[in-house]
């Protein structure tokens, strides 16, 4: 598989490409990505790629003349079709949310053509001008596309063949074939059995595979229902509380937060 990838910010991408199931895919040849700098086609000396919008108002938008230029140069022509195997996708908070068999088919593409955003958006011509799917990450904004082009990534590269090993098989993901479309994976446990006074599930550590498997089907079906209701609402004062004590991986970002390089550097160009 191909992905190339326009941005206003090339080394956004350069730690992601190097770690994990990209790496891998990368290194074993399955997959090929190629970033763009859209200012490489910007047509003054100062590199510009971004004006004010007609009408007033605020914020700048992405010109039509860099991106249109990036993708003459990738062969996707404005006003026609893609290219057979060529998907090419438009990161937009306008577009659709995509799920899990959004990301199968899209993992079937020979080649994805991502045009990340920046400031307000787009002209407009950018995105009438090409056959675009228009992917958002959910209803919210972000300042980039950079974001939602690495998820989409890294969602549809482990979905690759020979991508993820023997036993990491997401078929018993969520949403996947274990849980079916619409189901969430059961919680998991591993060593040690006992740990800053809280155990594991007695029946986990039984050996009695049957009596194993019904636990995660009964634990899936919770974790929907639990999901459920926290989408209702009901559960928004825990999850705002700022109570650390419910969620050990909170405590543990906010400790590795702090051993993170650069994390006062200020985008430069916005
Ligand atoms: N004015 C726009 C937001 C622009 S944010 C609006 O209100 O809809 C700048 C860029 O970030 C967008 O062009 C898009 O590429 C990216 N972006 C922001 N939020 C996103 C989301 N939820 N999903 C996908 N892309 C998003």
């Amino acid at each position: 598989m191909q992905i190339d990838i326009l941005t206003i910010f090339p080394h956004f991408f350069d730690q992601f490409l190097r770690h994990g199931m990209v790496r891998v895919a990368r290194q074993t040849g399955r997959l090929d990505v190629r970033i763009t700098d859209l200012r490489a086609y910007a047509e003054d000396r100062h590199r510009t790629v971004d004006d004010r919008p007609y009408g007033g108002g605020p914020g700048m938008l992405l010109k039509p003349e860099p991106v249109f230029r990036a993708l003459d140069a990738l062969g996707l022509a404005a006003g026609a079709t893609a290219p057979e195997g060529t998907l090419p996708l438009l990161m937009c908070p306008r577009g659709q949310q995509l799920g899990q068999q959004d990301l199968e088919q899209f993992s079937g593409a020979r080649r994805w053509i991502i045009l990340c955003g920046r400031y307000e958006g787009y002209d407009e011509r950018i995105v009438e001008a090409y056959p675009w799917r228009r992917v958002s990450l959910g209803d919210y904004v972000l300042s980039g596309g950079e974001v939602p082009a690495m998820a989409i990534i890294e969602g549809a590269i482990r979905l690759l063949p020979g991508v993820l090993g023997d036993g990491e098989s997401a078929l018993r993901d969520s949403f996947n074939e274990w849980t079916g479309p619409e189901g969430l994976d059961h919680a998991h446990w591993t060593r040690p059995p006992q740990y800053r006074g809280r155990g594991v599930p007695e029946v986990l550590l039984s050996g009695d595979h049957g009596a194993i498997e019904k636990w995660r089907r009964e634990n899936s079906k919770q974790q929907r229902s639990n999901r459920l209701q926290a989408t209702r609402g009901t559960n928004h004062e825990s999850v705002n509380s700022g109570e650390p004590g419910e969620s050990p991986a909170r405590i543990t970002d906010g400790a590795a937060f702090k051993e993170v390089p650069g994390e006062n550097d200020v985008e430069q160009d916005q």
